[in-house]
């Protein structure tokens, strides 16, 4: 699933289509629309105003106070394309733009959703008011993070990928961020001290910026929106790499079940707190 760095990489090169009108909208998948295939019609004349992030969200600001708020769920991702001919095989939605310019959203498992709803209650009607501090603003200080983790209890790993506490982190850079912080991904949350605290915010920002500075890690079906794919699972060091020698110590890297999602640590490197 597309994290925090891969919605990024999308929110940054999208910003090539701000200040675009929609002309049209095609779906072949009716059932990604909230709160239905019908109140996508209120984009269509409107302009795009703005495109940001929140946690793995894409948040797309129209003239008329309308929002269009995007999540990828498993498979999806924006391409912009010069002519209405799909770029790959698996576009469920296209958005004819003002200069030519097609948005189209791919999408091979069609869990993706796009949620049309008014400017004023979007965050509410979206739940992105449910979500926890954004890990690469300026905001997310060491006693920001501190904060977030009071009386919180737990294995590191299953808070890290909470994102009612941080937003934007799945389980690639979740594992990364582990092994950053030399923690092993099972520490308790309530042993950690406030040198650990240093630790783990350094790496939290660390794993983030140098996934977005990738452009992204493919794998699966991320690309970029010319189709591009990401540089960053040329350098993971935890995700996925359970069975092949540690890059620090050589010992083989181990696997275990954290909230369902497996997890690959060195147990050698990775103390567990
Ligand atoms: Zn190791």
């Amino acid at each position: 699933m597309p994290e925090l760095p891969e919605v990024e990489t999308q929110v940054r090169d999208l910003q090539a289509v701000v200040g675009k009108k929609i002309l049209a909208i095609t779906s072949d998948t009716h059932k990604a629309w909230k709160p239905n295939f019908a109140a996508s019609r209120q984009l269509v004349g409107k302009k795009i105003l703005s495109i940001t992030r929140r946690a793995k969200y894409l948040i797309f600001k129209f003239s008329g106070r309308v929002v269009l708020v995007a999540h990828f769920r498993m498979t999806g991702h924006f391409l912009i394309a010069k002519s209405a001919t799909p770029l790959e095989r698996f576009i469920r939605h296209s958005f004819a733009l003002s200069s030519g310019i097609f948005l189209q959203f791919s999408d091979i498992r069609k869990f993706g959703t796009l949620t049309v709803c008014a400017e004023s209650s979007h965050e509410k009607f979206c739940k992105l008011v449910d979500l926890g501090i954004e890990p690469l603003e300026k905001n997310f200080t060491l006693a920001a993070l501190k904060q977030a983790f009071q009386n919180k209890k737990g294995m590191l790993k299953a808070l890290l990928l909470n994102q009612s506490i941080i937003a934007g982190i799945g389980n690639i850079y979740a594992d990364e961020i582990c092994f950053n912080a030399k923690f092993h991904p099972a520490s308790r949350v309530e042993n950690l001290t406030a040198q650990d605290f240093v630790n783990l915010h350094k790496a939290i920002q660390q794993e983030l910026k140098k996934g977005v500075k990738n452009r992204g890690t493919t794998i699966g079906e991320y690309v970029d929106t010319l189709g591009k794919h990401g540089k960053n699972q040329l350098s993971l060091r935890a995700y996925k790499q359970h069975g092949k020698p540690c890059s620090v110590c050589g010992g083989i890297m181990q696997k275990m079940k954290i909230s369902q999602r497996t997890t690959s640590f060195c147990a050698h490197c990775q103390r567990k707190k």
